[in-house]
């Protein structure tokens, strides 16, 4: 069976899922470098519980999770992908430690379909969300993603939505289209980071700048899903650097076909 890579995706605005952006395109590539998956496993930003639970619906809605200010165009989007009750029970089995708990009252949210809709565009792969415990530390996230991590062997690519860096006020007060210089910085420290010192992710709040390019937890965490589902003598690719005010769009992977 192939191994499927491990990937994690800074996705931006839910405006990328309808518009030509170079960050859409570079999703739209990755998902040709490597085999088809068997199906996804997705930690979005936009899925915050108290608890892990596990999309376990068998064809999840589409929900519309962002602000009225976006066009209709946006909210008539549809991504049908099939869930998969199989694969959130084998993931539920996998997080029995964390207290796991199957869920059937979310569906697909923009961090998860904004993104596959360029990658497959189809919408036919099974997808399973997994949500962000509210309750836990940033090294508790990663131990999850640990577990995770074996689901890899099975053709089930492991996915993680959010941002580096996110700090929206930055972005609507910006005083120019120049990122901050913080944007770049603080995505480069964590970028340095992704080969071979994970600690120093885990522990991301104490790095210089984490409070302004950082303070959404909800949308760092991602990456340490896919930080977790590394293996050993991966070397990480990372693209999409993308950076605007108070945004990047770096996204990584591990396990592409050389
Ligand atoms: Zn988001």
């Amino acid at each position: 069976m192939t191994r499927a890579p491990a990937l994690f995706i800074g996705h931006g605005s839910p405006m990328n899922a309808i518009e030509d952006t170079p960050s859409a395109r570079g999703w739209a590539d990755v998902a040709r470098r490597f085999e088809r998956p068997h199906s996804i496993v997705m930690v979005s930003a936009h899925w915050v519980t108290d608890g892990v639970r596990i999309m376990s619906n068998a064809q999840p809605r589409t929900i519309h999770d962002f602000g009225r200010g976006f066009p209709q165009e946006l909210f008539d989007q549809q991504y049908p992908a099939p869930g998969s009750p199989e694969l959130a029970n084998a993931t539920v089995e996998k997080l029995t430690a964390f207290g796991a708990q199957l869920d059937e009252s979310w569906g697909l949210d923009h961090g998860t379909w904004s993104v596959l809709k360029h990658m497959y565009p189809e919408a036919d792969i099974p997808v399973v969300q997994v949500s962000l415990d509210a309750r836990r530390s940033a090294a508790e996230h990663y131990a999850v993603g640990r577990e995770l991590a074996a689901l890899r062997d099975d053709n089930v690519l492991v996915m993680a939505s959010g941002n580096i860096v996110h700090n929206l006020p930055a972005f609507f007060r910006a005083p120019s289209p120049e990122p901050q210089p913080w944007v770049a910085s603080f995505d480069a420290l964590i970028a340095g980071a992704v080969a071979n010192d994970h600690e120093k992710i885990v522990n991301y709040t104490q790095q210089s700048d984490a409070a302004i390019a950082a303070p959404d937890w909800e949308h760092f965490t991602p990456v340490l899903y896919t930080l977790a589902a590394q293996r050993e003598g991966e070397a990480p690719a990372l693209f999409n650097r993308h950076y605007m005010p108070g945004i990047s769009m770096t996204s990584l992977a591990f396990g592409l076909p050389a």
